[in-house]
């Protein structure tokens, strides 16, 4: 006989302590430098011999981060983790200690909250953070998420912006522009794209991945004076890298790296490549300066396929951003972000 479908218990019939009660529950690995976890006033951390503590946090807000028309809840968790270990990754750390802030409307269902508890903890899980605690209030408005992650790094691997220098080589990770790609297919939808290609593009924003492997190399081999992630648009990550380090950067257009994906999306709708390729945020994607004298090492470890990065440009004397365009012209690149493919 079929079951009268129950209505979808909500937030507010659950309550603060019980929805605490299922953060509490979703902690598993025990981490012995957590002294004391959830539960109390505050969490009390053993810091590791040596090391110094980098410390991030990033907001996502409904409305202004995502839109719950296309967004959902495992997804929501996984990438509140994941901008987060991206920051401590890029400043030569590794991520240890979540802190979880949740402002929820009373209408949110709990079903909702238990994937985004899944995501949160799958994300945790891949990069051995333990959750020692955070904050729950109720939203009149949307939902609010706010992660603040505690890394450790070595103090001679902490990787500043401030540090590129004259003749330093410029380098992305990965290929850009995917991310306002996939933002713009959720937004406008398909556009006659292939499913692989929606696929590929949408992920991009929707689950971006840190990209561990390439800044760990670089930390450990103090390969990169200074280091940045994508989350801007690249325009302006390279002005706050050249302005960090007191330096001008030129760029050339024609290395920009693309994937397949994008150039169907770009042939397919007419948006400019460049403007992905330039202004497209939300990428994760990495931008670092190598030494001059450490430029060949560099390409060498992508030459044998060790680690996937493009040249693309050089740092000079001056102290603005040029991009020299296909023509051989130069013409500066003002900082511009993401929004601008908002529709
Ligand atoms: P206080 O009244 O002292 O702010 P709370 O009742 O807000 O304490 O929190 C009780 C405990 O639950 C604390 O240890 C806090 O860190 C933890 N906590 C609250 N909200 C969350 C959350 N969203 N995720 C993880 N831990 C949480
Ligand atoms: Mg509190």
């Amino acid at each position: 006989m079929p079951e009268k479908l129950a209505r979808p218990m909500k937030i507010m019939e659950l309550g603060e302590f019980a929805l605490i009660e299922r953060f509490k529950a979703g902690v598993h690995h025990s981490d012995g430098a957590v002294v004391v976890g959830i539960g109390d006033d505050g969490a009390v951390l053993v810091p590791a011999a040596g090391m110094v503590t980098i410390a991030v946090t990033d907001m996502l807000i409904e409305g202004v981060h995502f839109d719950l028309a296309y967004y959902n809840f495992i997804d929501l968790g996984r990438k509140a983790v994941n901008v987060n270990v991206s920051d401590v990754l890029v400043m030569g750390g590794l991520p240890r200690y979540a802190l979880l802030s949740l402002a929820l409307p009373g209408g949110v269902d709990v079903a909702s909250i238990d994937q985004f508890i899944s995501g949160f903890f799958e994300a945790c899980e891949v990069y051995g953070i333990s959750l020692a605690g955070g904050d729950t209030s109720s939203s009149p408005g949307g939902l609010c998420i706010s992660v603040t992650l505690l890394g450790e790094a070595h103090a001679d691997e902490v990787v500043k912006r401030s540090g590129a220098g004259i003749g330093d080589g410029v380098y992305v990770t990965g290929t850009l522009g995917n991310s306002a790609a996939g933002l713009d297919i959720l937004r406008r939808g398909c556009m006659g794209l292939n499913h692989d290609d929606v696929y590929f593009l949408t992920q991009r924003h929707l689950n971006p991945q840190p990209r561990k492997d390439a800044v760990r190399l670089l930390t450990e081999r103090h390969l990169a004076t200074s280091m940045i992630d994508i989350s801007d648009g690249l325009s302006s990550e390279l002005h706050n890298i050249a302005r960090a380090s007191g330096k001008g950067i030129s760029i050339f257009e024609q290395k920009l790296p693309a994937s397949p994906a994008l150039l169907e999306f770009t042939e397919k709708t007419g948006v400019s490549a460049l403007e992905m390729l330039l202004h497209g945020g939300e990428e994760y994607e990495v931008l670092f300066t190598v030494d001059h004298d450490r430029v060949k090492e560099l390409d060498d470890l992508i030459a044998r396929g060790l680690l996937d990065a493009t040249a693309i440009g050089v740092v000079n004397k001056d102290t603005d951003v040029t991009v020299v365009e296909k023509n051989g012209r130069a013409r500066p690149l003002l900082p511009r972000g993401y929004e601008h493919f908002r529709v």
